[in-house]
């Protein structure tokens, strides 16, 4: 029987890892990983589907560790997890891209091009850069089926689209309402909520108080308010007081020409507005003695026109609940199409329409003065409410003028600053069905967990209604028909549109079905489409639906998979993707769309910044793949913060200390139980590593030695953590166990029994067949950890794992019919809590705390380890421990060798030096302790001399010797057996091999050497 394949110590991890995809494709080990496990037993996963319009970045690779290593592992739990990809092909980002190609600045000009022409324009652009995505995706060893990926562009996601609306039409939870609210002027498209919560900024804008001067008083008064968007004024109609509400007019001197002036404000603002002296006050009374005056307009584009519907009503003091004396001047101006409270007054009391900006964010024509002019242009937001103000001093209305900051939203995409913009816009109904929304959302388990009451909790708190009609090209259409009667009339399906049209109908993007028209039903004139698209999150919050073109087809299998088991992605799709399958998923099917979700943070440069291609300020993901490999970079990510939502810096000195810290640490483990096995052919007990306790194997006994025992105990603990960890998808915590273990594996379980490892012939102390049997445990109980440590580090860094379960489960027939020799085809380990030993583990890791701390006071005692000490004596915090063992021997015996003492006590020395310390080493080196000590230095100084002479460890030799008289006088015997020395001779040998003249604590001594 062949043995292990023998691993040097010296390896490349990358290089390794494409050794390992290699395998993996020509043996198809995803597709078995499927096929492999139950049909009916579903673990479903969604995948957000990303854009292909650039290629993937941190973001992604993050999410794609998540989204990888959850699947690997419930795979390995004995589940069958299909995971499709998706592509996200529809709007804003992909028009942005076509606009930029065709030089297109304004949406007219898209229409002057051609829809169709457009369209397929982004068509083309849409997965662009599919192939970067492969190579990055399969490089970094994620398992996604990228061959059959749905698209949000393809005819049946978007059929499945449709069918989703309808769904929610039917249940009336669409309306169409004209109503206030965030467009952006360059994309000439209205905005979601959502969408509008992305583009916050802090910005200066300009605040004006301007004066209204009031008609039909005898002595010239102004009303004063404050906006905080002056280019909003030309369409004022109306000023709001509070009826409730105090207010005065006063009188003070005007600054400019000394007469005296009159203004009203409210009371309580009077003193922040005129200052506390410089004002009289001339009456005082409640707002609703202003309501129903009339004002002079600030300007006349409106005013004077005499056909202007509810003229009469304009330019009047109404009372409003909203207004208040926050901040201002306690009257509010009122422009109606540009604010939703102002929307509501003008409604309420019939106010003129006047709607003096364009979609487009410019000035309208009859707004001679500023005709054509951008309000809010992206290069300088300021301008026109610069213009505004210097147009109000020039009529003498301007009262003051302040720098304001606030946050204001921006679009998303292109940064131009949004309007607050009357139209009509397409809502689906969330309000009504809010109150299910939030109780289903009980339900969802979410990782970290806080995200559940907090960023999630509160955006389902203050969802509103959502608008989900764009004025754009590129994206699902809204499959609704009007006809001039009214009539209107929703399609659910390609068949039923080619039924009423008579047409074929092969795509449903706009340029398509805008052509498509049927008969009214009612009146027999042309049913057309509303030109409106559909928001691009109404396609991915369909997706569970539209990736398998359910209900048209998949039926079964989407009602198997529905609601995900699991699905992840980054904090900002807590108000996107998550939120809008959830609205979806109550909606049209009365249950959450998912049921545990793992939420990832971002990563940042180095230097905490954004990373940012143009500074170059962080490494290229596929150099980071190349240098270090993928299993680096999963275990660095998956470790960290930013798979709990939090932002992590990226730091690559960081992921290097994992390389040498963690995977260079198991490597040389690896490597070195191979190196032994393969010298002893030693193979493994029959069912060792089928074992899925990761236990000793059932035909093996179970080892009695200490260290075994330990060893395979923190192998339990270690599966119970990883998978308690696991099942509340807390990546980072199951991640993080692996460090520590590994460190015991090889800075404690593998250092301290390198010799029972060792052939017999090698050491001195071997002897009979009882050692033959206490080495065959310590590689059983290696062994068996490291498949076991294989398989449970499989889904967090599988190439490591695949590598290392292959070599040692390879040759095994058993498992090669049902695994295919890969570690991801393997059951997860399972704990057997029998083999957990709590005392041990705990008593151990007390040795190597005394160890750690005895080591530490030897340096600051700067007493070599090499020099034997007397004794260290342990304190109250060990007494207890060590002294309710029936026989602490073995655990003493261990820290006498690693702390190189004779003996082990409890509080000798804590009570005669009054100490309160828990380790104290007995320090005074007696002329016996310091003989020996040079004795070690003699050993070592010969060992040294053997190697350099390069004889073969196991050469016996003739010891010849100058100098440290004392020491051979006191340990001949003892040198002799630890250099192999069959005699010793005080003098130079004179026919010897090796000679060489040390000093040793400042004495010369010379020794020569000969293999006998
Ligand atoms: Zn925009
Ligand atoms: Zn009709």
């Amino acid at each position: 029987m062949k043995t292990f394949k023998k691993v040097e110590s010296q390896v490349s991890f990358p290089k390794m890892e494409e050794e390992i995809l290699k395998f993996w494709d020509e043996q198809k080990i995803f597709e078995k990983s499927i096929s492999e496990r139950p049909a009916d037993k579903l673990y479903s996963f969604y995948d957000g589907p990303p854009f292909a319009t650039g290629t993937p970045h941190y973001g992604h690779i993050v999410a794609s560790a998540i989204k990888d290593t959850v699947p690997r592992y419930f795979t390995m739990k004995g589940y069958r997890v299909e995971r499709k990809w998706g592509w996200d092909c529809h709007g804003l980002p992909i028009e942005n891209i076509a606009e930029k190609e065709l030089e297109i600045t304004h949406k007219k000009q898209i229409e002057e091009l051609g829809v169709a022409k457009f369209n397929e324009i982004c068509r083309s652009k849409v997965l662009e850069y599919v192939a970067e995505w492969k190579k990055v995706i399969g490089r970094f060893g994620r398992w996604a089926d990228m061959e059959h990926p749905y698209k949000t562009m393809d005819r049946d996601f978007m059929e499945s689209v449709w069918w989703v609306f309808k769904e929610l039409w039917d249940k009336g939870l669409v309306y169409e309402s004209y109503r206030t609210m965030h467009i952006c002027p360059r994309c000439e498209t209205t905005l979601s909520q959502s969408e509008v919560a992305e583009g916050y900024k802090d910005v200066k804008d300009l605040a004006v108080t301007a004066e209204f001067e009031l008609l039909g008083e005898p002595v010239k008064t102004s009303v004063l308010a404050w906006t905080t968007t002056p280019w909003t004024l030309p369409g004022n109609v109306a000023l709001a007081v509070n009826e409730n509400l105090d207010y005065v007019t006063i009188k003070k001197k005007d600054e400019g020409v000394g007469e005296m002036v009159r203004f009203i404000v409210a009371k309580e603002l009077a003193t922040k507005i005129f200052g506390e002296e410089g004002y009289t006050v001339v009456e005082e009374y409640k707002g609703a003695k202003l309501v129903g005056k009339s004002y002079k307009p600030l300007f006349d584009y409106y005013a004077k026109d005499e056909t202007l519907k509810d003229r009469e009503n304009g330019w009047k003091i109404y009372h409003a609940d909203f207004v208040t004396t926050d901040m201002g001047t306690g009257i509010a101006h009122e422009a109606p199409a540009f604010g939703e409270d102002d929307m509501q007054l003008g409604k309420a009391n019939n106010l003129p329409w006047v709607q003096h900006v364009n979609m487009d964010g410019t000035m309208k024509p009859e707004v001679t003065d500023f005709a054509g002019r951008q309000v809010k242009p992206t290069e300088n937001p300021q301008e026109m409410d610069v213009e505004i103000i210097k147009y109000l001093a020039k009529q003498g209305v301007l009262f003051a003028k302040e720098k304001y900051e606030h946050s204001y939203p921006h679009c998303w995409r292109c940064d131009t600053p949004l309007l607050n913009y009357a139209t009509s816009s397409w809502f689906v109904r969330v309000t009504e069905i809010k109150p299910e929304m939030l109780e289903l959302a009980k339900s969802i388990h979410w990782s970290p967990e806080h995200i559940k009451e907090g960023r999630w909790g509160k955006w389902l708190e203050g969802a509103r209604d959502w608008s989900i009609s764009r004025q754009r090209y590129w994206a699902s259409v809204m499959p609704l028909w009007k006809c001039s009667c009214g009539e209107m009339k929703v399609i659910g399906s390609v068949a039923e549109l080619e039924s009423l049209s008579g047409q074929k109908v092969e795509d449903l993007h706009k340029h398509i079905v805008d052509e498509v028209t049927f008969p009214c039903a009612t009146c027999g004139e042309t049913m057309h489409r509303i030109p409106d698209v559909l928001d691009t999150w109404f396609d991915s919050g369909s997706m569970p639906y539209a990736q398998n073109h359910y209900p048209f087809e998949h039926k079964e299998q989407f009602e198997q998979t529905f609601p995900a088991n699991f699905i992840a992605e980054g904090v900002d799709q807590t108000r996107a993707w998550f939120y809008y399958q959830h609205v979806i998923g109550t909606g049209i099917k009365h249950s959450n769309a998912f049921q545990n979700v793992i939420v990832n943070g971002i990563v940042l440069a180095e230097d905490g910044k954004k990373m940012s291609k143009r500074l170059k300020n962080y490494p290229d993901p596929m150099d980071i793949l190349n240098k270090y490999g993928a299993d680096a970079l999963r275990y660095y990510l998956l470790s960290s913060p930013v798979v709990a939502a939090e932002n992590l810096n990226f730091s690559e000195r960081d992921l290097s200390d994992i390389v040498r810290n963690v995977f260079r640490m198991l490597w040389n483990s690896y490597s070195f139980f191979t190196t032994y096995a393969s010298i002893d052919n030693w193979t493994p007990a029959r069912n060792a590593s089928r074992s899925d306790a990761g236990g000793p194997k059932a035909d093996a006994k179970p080892s009695d030695n200490l260290m075994d025992r330990w060893i395979l105990s923190e192998l339990q603990l270690l599966i119970q953590e990883v998978d308690g960890a696991m099942e509340q998808y807390e990546l980072n915590k199951a991640t993080r166990a692996f460090a520590p273990f590994v460190d015991n594996l090889s800075n404690w379980y593998i250092r301290r029994n390198r010799r029972r490892f060792w052939k017999p012939a090698r050491t001195m102390e071997s002897g009979g067949g009882e050692d033959d049997s206490d080495k065959e445990q310590a590689y059983q109980t290696l062994y068996t950890v490291l498949v076991t440590l294989s398989k449970l580090m499989a889904p967090f860094t599988p190439f490591l794992a695949e590598e290392i379960y292959k070599n040692l489960t390879d040759e095994e027939p058993a498992r090669m019919i049902k695994s295919g020799g890969s570690v991801h085809l393997a059951d997860y380990p399972v704990v057997d809590s029998t083999l957990i030993d709590v005392t041990l583990n705990r008593n151990m890791s007390a040795v190597r705390e005394v160890v750690t701390i005895g080591l530490q006071k030897r340096a600051e005692a700067k007493i070599k380890v090499r020099q034997p000490l007397n004794m260290v004596s342990l304190g109250s915090k060990y007494e207890e421990l060590f002294k309710s063992l029936v026989d602490p021997h073995d655990y003493y015996a261990i820290l006498e060798e690693e702390l190189n003492i004779k003996s082990v006590e409890i509080n000798t020395l804590q009570a005669k030096l009054n100490s309160e310390e828990d380790v104290v080493l007995d320090i005074e080196i007696t002329p016996e302790l310091k003989l020996e000590g040079e004795m070690r230095e003699v050993v070592r100084a010969i060992q040294e001399g053997r190697k350099k002479a390069k004889f073969n460890v196991e050469d016996r030799i003739a010891l010849g010797y100058v100098g440290k008289e004392e020491v051979f006088g006191n340990f001949e015997t003892e040198i002799a057996r630890e250099v192999l020395a069959t005699t010793v001779q005080k003098g130079a040998l004179t026919d010897a091999e090796y000679q060489e003249t040390v000093t040793l604590d400042g004495e010369e001594f010379t020794l020569s050497l000969k293999r006998v």
